[in-house]
């Protein structure tokens, strides 16, 4: 966001306008939360308002980012994986890169400075699998913060490495016993204990998601992956690209990428879902192909739940994908027609992350494999003179014991 928005550039970015005055994405998105939540909704919206205004605001975090996390990325030409893909050029833009392996960090730091500057000193996080976890806390170790993350007891359990990461860093993490002890519980955890201690206390949400503002605040920081590629790849090419690729769980590293790109009538966008085992519930996690409208913590979306209104169980073999409801605002530009949506499944991810390592000594996370696996099903239809930019949201460090236990399962790879 560099100074004002001119009409102009307002046409051109198309519209910077939402969300409303009440939150809402055309009839998504909103806050449906208590009457305490409410005014700490009502003050974070004000803060972050005036601090993004702000130049020494922006300035702060845009220095952070550079060299804290090592921005900008880098956006490359991944040479092998088109000449093998045989179609459109592919390009990747390197999130992977940045401190702490994802694009998390970015929010981090930014929701981090902005709690900073409304003069707390707590932050409290959700975390499934512990990449959100991991980049609250290192914000907390960098900035002086106490922190607590919390975690559902089954993910404690299955991610035991993260949760020594994030003591490690200072922080304490604290078990949910309710409901299926995942990431739900864990949101719903962390809303209670801030309606409890919002005096101190920030929220440090992890995606696009939750209740107006979060899903502002969350795009509006990640929106620099955007901004970077415009930059990049005008530089590069002289040209913008004609396809942008992401995976989509609660939507940041999607929004992240597309938003600064919506008024470009030229470029195409595909938000790419976890499929999972199959499109059967509780065998996925691909909300706006098995999914309904309706209300979950805080924010009216795309929801997998049963005609009763009961939540779906979801399963993606990555983690990041895996949650039972999607970010307000790819379900207004979905409904629009802006973006369009579809899945990969366990199956092909698999094979995208092995794809990517063999021919670009890129390993992957899980997650950015489902964006790899698509992107390069489009550039295989395009033409060599289009261009596809794929989000690697993160490296798959994080996965690889994970993938050689389901490859010796399947007899695919020796130990
Ligand atoms: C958490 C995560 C995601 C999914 O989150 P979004 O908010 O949808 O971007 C994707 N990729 C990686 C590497 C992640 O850690």
């Amino acid at each position: 966001m560099k100074g004002g928005l001119t009409r102009e550039s307002m046409k051109r970015k198309g519209s910077p306008v939402l969300p409303d005055m009440r939150g809402y994405f055309g009839e998504f998105g909103g806050r449906f939360v208590s009457e305490t939540l409410m005014s700490a909704l009502l003050e974070l919206e004000k803060s972050f308002r005036a601090a993004w205004r702000e130049k020494a605001f922006r300035d702060e975090f845009r220095e952070t980012l550079a060299d804290y996390s090592g921005r900008p990325t880098p956006l490359y030409f991944a040479e092998s994986l088109t000449r093998e893909t045989g179609g459109a050029e592919i390009w990747l833009k390197r999130e992977d890169l940045n401190h702490t392996g994802a694009h998390k960090i970015t929010n981090a730091i930014g929701q981090a400075l902005l709690a900073r500057r409304m003069g707390k000193s707590r932050l409290i996080a959700e975390t499934g699998a512990g990449q959100h976890g991991v980049a609250t806390a290192t914000v907390a170790a960098r900035l002086g913060f106490e922190c607590q993350i919390y975690m559902g007891s089954e993910d404690v359990r299955r991610q035991a490495l993260n949760v020594f990461r994030m003591k490690l860093l200072g922080s304490s993490v604290c078990p949910v016993d309710t409901g299926g002890k995942t990431l739900k519980d864990a949101i719903s955890e962390a809303l209670r204990d801030w309606s409890r201690t919002v005096r101190t206390t920030h929220y440090l949400l992890g995606t696009a998601f939750g209740p107006h503002p979060f899903p502002l605040i969350v795009r509006s920081f990640q929106s620099v992956i955007g901004q970077e590629v415009r930059r990049q790849i005008l530089a590069k090419k002289g040209r913008l690209p004609d396809m942008l690729v992401a995976c989509v769980g609660g939507g940041s590293n999607a929004m992240g990428l597309f938003h600064p790109f919506i008024g470009d009538e030229s470029v195409n966008m595909f938000g790419v879902e976890a499929g999972g085992r199959s499109i059967t519930p509780g065998e996925h996690a691909a909300r706006f192909a098995g999914g309904s409208i309706g209300v979950l913590q805080g924010t009216r979306t795309f929801v997998l739940q049963n005609p009763d209104g009961q939540i779906e169980n979801t399963h993606s073999v990555s983690a990041g994908l895996d949650y039972s409801a999607v970010g307000p605002e790819l379900a207004y530009y979905r409904e629009t027609g802006r973006m369009t949506f579809d899945w990969v499944g366990d199956d092909e991810a698999l094979e995208a992350f092995q794809r990517l390592s063999r021919t670009e000594g890129i390993i992957p996370a899980l997650e950015s494999s489902h964006a790899i696996a698509y992107g390069v099903r489009l550039a295989r239809a395009m033409t060599p003179d289009q261009i596809v930019v794929i989000n690697l949201s993160g490296r798959g460090d994080k996965d690889v014991m994970e993938v050689s236990r389901i490859l010796e399962s399947k007899g695919e790879v020796g130990s």
